[in-house]
């Protein structure tokens, strides 16, 4: 056993091995030389086994399984996200077709149950690094699922919050005159485009007029909350809009006296004022409006003037009896609906 930096070499000349010393700087440079060697070898194999054979290595392999696996459960997570996609639809058609239409409430357009989500460049980093897609279809599918159920949530306070408020549609939609019609009255100006009497240029006139003396009683059409009460020196003067719910308004306008407050709750027959000549008025009249989803509708659909006088009074005395509140200004004043109308002209 020799030292590690000898070495023997055989002299033919004297037929004997001689001990010879190797620098470690010779060491070094075998050792350098063999390393170097070994990897070029390894380097030839890896060629021949990848490249040559097409064989894959053990890395390989187990990451391609692994990918695979994700890619599994990146699937997975896609249908299941489809599967959401297609309750949450199911859902929203059935909020706009029957909760928000029973409502009378609008729709809720896709555009706006899908908005914010497009046209933007949140995902552009992650479509870069995600070479398959799986990952961006899958972030952009929940973060569109997630704005949709948002959305939708908030959709079902309003109909809650509608269906709190509003009573039976029958009792709800305006369908009364909304004063007694035994009184005397003039239908003043209808519904439609119209010459401005002040201005003299055809305008739409969004309601119906009924010429009568300051002070008759007014009477709520349908159930409803009271939304807004006004005070105003022009346009409709004192005037107050009561919400029924299922979509309907109805707006009555140039009034004398407004007995109701906001966010109060009427019945049909309740008074809620007196009729004036508040505001752009070229005398007495009441300026009745029906809203119907945010359109102007004509009154005339919504009310019968034809029903009995005594159904009507019947009606006030009813809801006197039940409100304690006595207005005592229902007095029949015609009887006769024919010689009344006859007076009209
Ligand atoms: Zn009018």
């Amino acid at each position: 056993m020799g030292k590690k930096n000898k070495e023997y070499v055989f002299d033919p000349r004297t037929l004997v091995y001689r001990e010879h010393r190797v620098s470690r700087w010779v060491l070094a440079r075998r050792g350098l030389l063999f390393f170097l060697g070994s990897i070029l070898v390894a380097i030839f194999y890896l060629w021949l086994y990848a490249g040559l054979f097409g064989l894959e290595l053990p890395k390989t392999t187990l990451l391609k399984k692994q990918n695979a696996e994700w890619g599994g459960k990146m699937a997975i997570m896609a249908s299941r996200m489809e599967d959401c996609r297609r309750r949450l639809d199911a859902l929203s058609l059935r909020d706009d077709g029957v909760y928000r239409t029973i409502f009378g409430m609008s729709e809720i357009s896709q555009e706006e149950r899908l908005s914010g989500m497009e046209g933007l460049n949140r995902y552009a980093e992650l479509r870069a690094s995600d070479h398959s897609g799986h990952l961006y279809n899958n972030v952009k599918e929940l973060d569109l699922l997630t704005k949709m159920a948002y959305v939708q949530s908030k959709s079902y306070d309003e109909v809650d919050q509608m269906a709190q408020h509003s009573g039976d549609i029958a009792s709800c939609v305006p369908a009364i005159p909304p004063f007694y019609p035994g009184i005397r009255f003039r239908m003043s100006s209808p519904f439609g485009r119209r010459s401005d009497p002040l201005y003299h240029y055809a305008k739409m006139h969004t309601g119906q007029d009924f010429a009568m003396d300051p002070g008759n009683p007014i009477y709520a059409v349908g159930d409803g909350v009271v939304e807004t009460v006004k005070n105003e020196l022009y346009g409709y003067g004192n005037s107050l809009i009561i919400n029924h719910g299922f979509g309907y308004k109805t707006r009555y306008a140039h009034l004398k006296m407004i007995l109701v407050q906001p966010g109060q709750k009427v019945c049909r027959g309740d008074c809620i004022a007196q009729s004036g000549n508040s505001g752009k008025s070229t005398g007495p009249h009441l300026h009745y409006e029906v809203m119907y989803k945010g359109n102007f509708v004509n009154p005339n659909n919504y009310m019968d003037m034809e029903i009995p006088l005594d159904e009507y009074a019947q009606m006030v005395k009813a809801r006197e009896e039940q409100t304690g509140l006595t207005t005592d200004l229902v007095q029949p004043v015609h009887k006769d609906r024919k010689t009344l109308h006859k007076r009209k002209k």
